[in-house]
């Protein structure tokens, strides 16, 4: 069963509610190895995106994506905004005109948030950041699509890699924003990037079942 336009949206709304329930751990999260906003600017940001949501009810997958990137460029400051802005921006270039996401472009999307991500801000894996939760979701997602398994299983797959990804920050040095400011001190502490990210795709998870 494809992803349609309508469970795109319930998607960002419930991504919305996650978000702002997990606003003081993510900010928690924050404050162990940067300036303890994470959680304020995820809420602040999505809050932006779901007030948006109504209007785009009619909307195919492409614009939806793009709509969530401008919205978080323009209402977020910080690093997640415009990194979490640009994946979004790219996503929805990539899904331009689909009514519905099948398996592929699932992958497609997630690759285009990827490349969006490390264009604007040159991580690699292994630097403490976002990307280590979505490059293996990535990877996951590209390979359980190409076993030929179904929707449930691929964003399952997905999700379990993200978190996994997620614990794997947690002995990492930062070597990429405002974490990397601490050097060795930021080791031990779970980046809240990566952690946003988890929560995103296992909402995606949570609203397709
Ligand atoms: P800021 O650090 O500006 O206060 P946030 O706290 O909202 O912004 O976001 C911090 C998160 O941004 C980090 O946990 C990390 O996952 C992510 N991040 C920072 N720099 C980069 C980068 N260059 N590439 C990918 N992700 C990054
Ligand atoms: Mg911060
Ligand atoms: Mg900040």
């Amino acid at each position: 069963m494809p992803i349609t336009s309508e469970k795109l949206i319930a998607w960002l709304q419930r991504v919305g509610q996650v978000l702002h329930e997990q606003r003081e751990y993510l900010t928690q999260l924050d404050a162990a190895i940067g300036d303890a906003d994470h959680g304020i600017n995820m809420d602040r940001g999505f809050r932006a995106v779901v007030e948006k949501l109504p209007a785009l009810a009619s909307a195919d997958s492409g614009t939806i994506l793009k709509t969530v990137g401008t919205t978080l460029v323009s209402t977020v400051g910080g690093a997640s905004g415009p990194l979490y802005g640009t994946a979004f921006l790219r996503a929805g270039i990539a899904m331009a005109g689909k009514q519905e996401l099948q398996e592929a472009d699932v992958v497609a999307l997630l690759a285009a948030m990827v490349e969006g991500i490390q264009a604007r801000g040159k991580a690699r894996r292994g630097e403490k950041t976002m990307l280590d939760a979505l490059l293996p979701a990535l990877e996951a997602a590209r390979k359980a699509e190409g076993e030929g398994l179904e929707m449930l299983q691929v964003l399952q797959a997905c999700s379990s890699a993200a978190e996994a990804g997620m614990k794997s920050t947690i002995p990492l040095l930062a070597t990429k924003g405002r974490a990397s400011y601490l050097g060795a001190r930021s080791i031990g502490h779970q980046d809240p990037g990566a952690t946003s990210s988890t929560l995103m795709l296992q909402a995606l998870v949570e609203t397709y079942r």
